[in-house]
């Protein structure tokens, strides 16, 4: 079903020499820099961003001491992702909008128990930093209530 990594670019600053991958629901490509023409509903699976060494610090910097991501600063042209429509011309399967909600039910459940166990040692700097960015992404997009708000009705 999902066909795979296809190698992309740092989304940052298009380096091809990438040093860290993390990955984000589809929806957050509506946050992404030029990710509008992009149909995020269509994308299966998660939508990789890669990062090259240099960007990697400034991405892990902005999450950790910052708490916000750098979703506007990547480009949606050098992401990786899975779209629909090159499974149903092959499959010629019947058109019918993918329910992202679960994915992003699982990938908020993922972020918040790594942020939970943040002082565990087994707990890598790289999940972390992913964890936040997709929490923070979320939120933006209205999919999460933000910490410390109250529940919406
Ligand atoms: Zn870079």
């Amino acid at each position: 079903m999902y066909a795979g990594l296809k190698n992309t670019p740092c989304c940052l600053c298009g380096r091809d020499d990438t040093h860290t991958r993390i990955a984000v629901p589809p929806r957050a490509i509506r946050l992404l820099k030029n990710g509008g023409p992009i149909s995020w509903r269509d994308v299966v699976g998660t939508v990789t961003l890669r990062f090259c060494a240099d960007d990697w610090d400034l991405v892990s910097d902005l999450a950790i001491e910052m708490d916000t991501h750098p979703l506007s600063r990547c480009n949606a042209a050098h992401v990786s992702l899975d779209l629909r429509e090159d499974h149903e011309a092959l499959l010629s399967a019947t058109k019918e909008e993918t329910d992202q909600t679960e994915l992003e039910a699982r990938l908020e459940r993922e972020a918040e128990s790594t942020l939970d166990a943040v002082d565990d040692p087994y707990t890598e700097a790289r999940d972390v930093v992913e964890a936040i960015v997709v929490l923070r992404a979320l939120e933006e997009l209205d999919v999460r209530d933000p910490p410390g708000d109250p529940v919406a009705p």
